[in-house]
């Protein structure tokens, strides 16, 4: 389905046919990966190694300038090999993305670092804390950053840091009380003062390893000073994150697959022939894929729509739209799924119980859905009165 219908140029399929040469690998890694809460290392290398992490730069940057089509597309594929494989990697590409899309850096910060995302560099927001929650929310970071002598000496700790075990450089929000605005610090793994304490024992994407990172009295220099905004960055329009509601659609994708295999296979001695010739199973996978198009063929429409610079300034909450619907979507089709294979689907050993998991986490990943049909109704009020 996915193959035929929307693989759209040989740019999409040559990386298509790229990455299912890792299917099997990835997968394979999966319940160790879960089971151990351990990050797939070797996943990010291969995906390092065939240039996939450089995909997101601008072509002069020595990237591919990849549309956000071309993202989704590229994320769901991962994320239905393996979850925590996808959503960890789609924090670095959609970081890299808008970053270079909206040009957030100084232009020389920009070309330097983009020679190291194209020598394997990793990077991600680490943003979120204890105490303001979701930084969508607009809470005020607790980690402060201070001038002292000439240097930034930033301190706190974030929590929710995916993929802490690779990363080579994490983009700190900062507290500055100087200029009672917020900083973004772009600081290195090698810094002193930086750690990761492992606090991540949860039940979904065990793997991304999205542990605490502590930051004692970190010196940086004024040039890792990167961004800076005066407001939360609430209402910020970012395409590239995407790449969320695309990974949980991607597992959706699995979970329906093995789902299909099972009911076409299994053959209870109550009945002659398989399960897949129930009505009742028939009635869940028929659920199941209208699901799964009404998920896709939205998330793609609002992707097309934002590569169409003609009609992206008119996007308002379609992107939050995409995330709200495309999640709680998979998490009814790994449901449903689940009801096709029955108990067997509890089973440690089985993937559904992984992925249903797994899905689950995308409710706490931004936008909430709350905060989407809040800006849905609000949109639709200033609008009436603007009449
Ligand atoms: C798998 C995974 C990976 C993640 N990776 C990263 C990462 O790499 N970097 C990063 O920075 N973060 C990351 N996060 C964190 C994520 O972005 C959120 O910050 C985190 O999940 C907390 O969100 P929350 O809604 O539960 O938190 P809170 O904001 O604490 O909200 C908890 C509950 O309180 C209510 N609430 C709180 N504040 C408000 C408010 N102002 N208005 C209305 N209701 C409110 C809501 O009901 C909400 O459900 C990750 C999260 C997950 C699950």
């Amino acid at each position: 389905m996915l193959k035929e219908l929307f693989i759209k140029n040989d740019f999409q399929r040559n990386w298509m046919n790229q990455l299912h040469q890792q299917e099997m690998v990835f997968k394979s890694r999966s319940i160790e990966t879960d089971e151990k809460a351990k990050f797939p290392k070797e996943n990010i290398q291969a995906l390092i190694d065939m240039g996939f992490t450089k995909l997101p730069l601008p072509k002069e940057y020595g990237g591919e300038n990849i549309s956000i089509t071309d993202l989704v597309l590229l994320q769901e594929t991962v994320a239905s090999f393996d979850g925590a494989t996808g959503l960890a990697i789609g924090w670095h590409q959609s970081v890299v993305g808008e970053l270079y899309e909206k040009k957030l850096w100084k232009e020389e910060k920009l070309t330097s670092f983009a020679k190291e995302v194209c020598s394997g560099a990793l990077v991600n927001r680490a943003a979120s804390e204890a105490q303001t929650g979701s930084p969508t929310r607009g809470g005020r970071p607790g980690t402060r950053a201070v001038k002292k002598d000439g240097k930034w000496v930033i301190t706190g700790r974030k929590i929710f840091t995916t993929m802490s075990p690779v990363l080579t450089h994490f983009l700190v929000t900062a507290w500055i009380e100087e200029k009672e605005g917020m900083g973004i610090f772009l600081i290195e793994r090698e810094a002193v003062g930086l750690s990761i304490e492992e606090t991540w024992e949860v039940m979904s994407m065990r793997g991304t390893e999205s542990h605490d990172l502590v930051l004692n009295h970190v010196e940086v220099t004024e040039d890792h000073f990167v961004e800076y905004y005066q407001a939360p960055r609430a209402n910020n329009v970012n395409a590239w994150l995407l790449h969320i509601p695309a990974c949980y659609l991607g597992i959706a994708q699995a979970a329906r697959d093995y789902a299909v295999k099972f009911a076409s296979e299994y053959s209870p001695n109550s009945i002659n022939g398989t399960i897949g010739q129930l009505p009742n199973v028939q009635s869940l996978i028929g659920q199941i894929d209208l699901e799964l198009m009404k998920a896709r063929h939205f998330l793609y429409s609002v992707a097309q729509i934002y590569d169409d610079e003609a009609r992206r300034p008119f996007i308002t909450n379609e992107l939050g739209a995409a995330k709200h619907i495309v999640t709680n979507s998979s998490i009814n089709i790994v449901d449903q799924a689940m009801r096709i294979v029955g108990a067997k689907s509890l089973h440690l050993s089985n993937p559904l119980q992984r992925y249903y998991r797994d899905v689950r986490a995308g409710l706490h990943n931004p936008p909430m859905d709350d905060m989407t049909i809040t800006k849905i109704a609000q949109t639709a009020l200033k609008e009436m009165e603007n009449n």
